[in-house]
């Protein structure tokens, strides 16, 4: 049996069928007639219209969750762009016809984007074929919905598609692509897409982002090994290891479907116990809090078991737009974030753009190396009219529900002591102004340098709390770029250097007397969650659908055996044998 690894970025396993998206619409090209110039500008027109009309309708339907939303938002701002209907315009002026005109235009409008040397900016290549095939489809008459959809798999699949069935799905397919469009994935009925496989690397592509809300098992960061995936094969796939098994043996395939099964029984099991809080056997409480972009997915958080918002990225209110959101259109926002939590904290993280979070009308000058340059914290205070902007903002909502206020990628307590003196004067402004506002806003940082991490009892009297964000902390700690396929299998939140610079940051913080929690990726792998618990972290903050699961480890371990469990996995040397071992020690799944 072949097993290609990748790296995975929703765990669970999968059985199923390879099915690569259909993306080719020669067929319907080949039979198309051209009109008159003017005929085909007119059909042009009518399918805009049409396509805006379906990214309303999916934005407006009953299966929309909020993260889908402000991706079909991003889509119908892309078909306003002057510059691609002016491309598509031109192409039809010279002859052909709308639908390969539209095809053409948007592939090289993707072309652009791919070529950028912004990870950001390159994810958005997909969305710009999206929308193109979206157009051409609706110009030559194709049913994207119901064309990506696969047959239902033959006999081979039989079992695969049992298992499936006895939990409401219609068949088990496995999607693979080089990269995918983000429609694609969110064109699939709940359940019948069950693991997602890309080449490229990035885990914050729109495609990953709703398979990261619908719980669809995904392995990213395959590159060319991909090639080697026959169309229809059965694959196995392992969102924890980032393993992907081919064609497997009747054993492998077995034991697979218990696990399947084993998996559906126990998210049956932790759903059921999502509300109660997450205390282990001797008492311990961990804070579970969900991660989010916008604040219309507190509620669904909530109803999972999250307990507050322990990341708000609040970039997202930034991004998809011409400029800078106001104070108020801010405020509304948080408002609305620190309503949802229900009497629990709503970290709001201040903005954390730059790296592979760009903005447009923000003119970041081209860096060599964005990851290392001018971005997040860098940004506000320099630019300290935004950041005084958004604190405002942060601190009004304050009145509204408990809120704190969280800066990115800090490597220093001046920084620390520089925005502490921007919040003073934010809240000067507001009483000059006669607005109310909370006075006594806690202010932390992210612990996701290396600097910070080391300096981690230095900071730690400048702060109200930490939060460690293992996304970025991985790839600085271990010079692995988090979006470079290539490398994918070196990224590990197990290596004992991310590992020693945790563990000493939740000492720092608890000798300090601050809270100290987790919001990278790690906070809602349950393999990592006894590991944090021995280490004594006091929240873990995840995407919402992990943290049944967490809450279920943490709520069958002892604080005794974590700390063992934690002395036991820093005696190790390598990534590799850590997972092992935690993986032996893993609370059997029946508990
Ligand atoms: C992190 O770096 O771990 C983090 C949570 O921030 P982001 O993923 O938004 O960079
Ligand atoms: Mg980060």
């Amino acid at each position: 049996m072949t097993t290609l690894i990748g790296r995975g970025v929703v765990t669970g396993v999968a059985l199923g069928r390879i099915k690569r998206p259909a993306q080719d619409l020669t067929a319907w090209l080949d039979r198309y007639v051209p009109g008159t110039v003017d005929e085909e500008a007119a059909r042009l027109e009518r399918a805009l219209a049409g396509a805006k009309g379906q990214l309303l309708a999916i934005r407006s339907g009953p299966a929309v969750d909020d993260t889908l939303a402000a991706i079909m938002d991003a889509h119908l701002l892309m078909l306003d762009d002057p510059g691609l209907i002016e491309g598509i315009g031109e192409k039809i002026r010279e002859g052909i016809g709308a639908p390969p005109a539209v095809i053409e235009a948007c592939e090289a409008y993707a072309g652009l984007f791919a070529s950028l040397d912004d990870p950001y900016l390159r994810e958005r290549a997909a969305d710009v074929r999206d929308i193109g095939r979206r157009v051409a489809g609706l110009l030559l008459g194709v049913d994207r919905e119901n064309v990506e959809p696969p047959e239902t798999p033959d006999d081979g699949a039989q079992d695969a598609q049992n298992v499936q069935d006895s939990h409401g799905a219609a068949s088990a397919v496995v999607l693979c692509a080089p990269d995918i469009e983000p429609s694609v994935v969110a064109a699939y009925p709940p359940g019948r897409l069950q693991a997602l496989l890309l080449g490229q690397g990035s885990t914050t592509s729109h495609a990953v982002i709703i398979a990261k809300a619908r719980g669809i098992v995904t392995v990213v960061g395959l590159g060319d090994a991909l090639e080697q995936i026959p169309d229809g094969a059965e694959v196995i796939v392992d969102g924890a290891t980032g393993e992907v098994s081919l064609s497997p043996p009747a054993p492998e395939r077995h034991a697979a479907l218990a696990r399947i099964a084993e998996q559906a029984e126990r998210r049956q099991r932790d759903l059921a116990e999502a509300a109660l809080p997450a205390v282990t056997r001797d008492g311990v409480t961990v804070q579970l809090a969900a991660n989010i972009g916008v604040p219309g997915e507190v509620e669904n958080a909530r109803a999972l078991g999250a307990e507050g918002v322990g990341l708000f990225r609040s970039e997202f209110l930034f991004m998809g737009r011409d400029t800078f959101p106001s104070e108020e259109e801010q405020f509304l926002a948080y408002r609305q974030a620190a309503e949802g939590c229900g009497g629990h904290i709503c970290v709001i993280r201040t903005l954390d753009i730059g790296g592979d979070k760009p903005l447009p009308h923000l003119a970041i000058a081209k860096e060599h190396n964005p990851f290392l340059g001018w971005r997040a914290i860098r940004i506000s205070l320099e630019r300290t009219e935004l950041f005084r902007t958004q604190v405002k903002a942060i601190l009004r909502a304050g009145c509204h529900g408990k809120v704190a206020i969280m800066l990115p990628m800090v490597i220093s307590a001046g920084e620390i002591r520089q925005a502490r003196a921007l919040v003073a004067e934010a809240a000067t402004e507001l009483t000059a102004e006669g607005r109310p506002f909370a006075a006594h806003v806690p202010v932390g940082i992210m612990i996701e340098t290396p600097a910070a991490a080391a300096t981690a009892h230095l900071l730690a009297p400048a702060c109200d709390f930490f939060s460690i964000g293992t996304n970025d902390l991985v790839q600085y700690t271990l010079a692995v770029d988090r979006g470079n396929a290539k490398v994918a299998s070196l990224y590990s939140h197990f290596h004992p250097a991310v590992l020693r610079l945790i563990d000493a940051t939740i000492q720092a913080a608890r000798r300090q007397g601050i809270w100290v929690g987790m919001c990278g990726e790690m906070a809602g792998d349950p393999l990592a969650t006894p590991l944090l618990v021995g280490m004594g972290i006091d929240e873990l903050s995840m995407s919402a659908p992990s943290i049944p699961r967490v809450k279920a480890v943490i709520r069958r371990l002892s604080t005794a055996e974590a700390r063992s469990l934690r002395d036991a996995a820093l005696a190790l040397d390598d990534a590799a044998a850590i997972r092992a071992y935690l993986e032996e020690m893993r609370t059997p799944p029946s508990a």
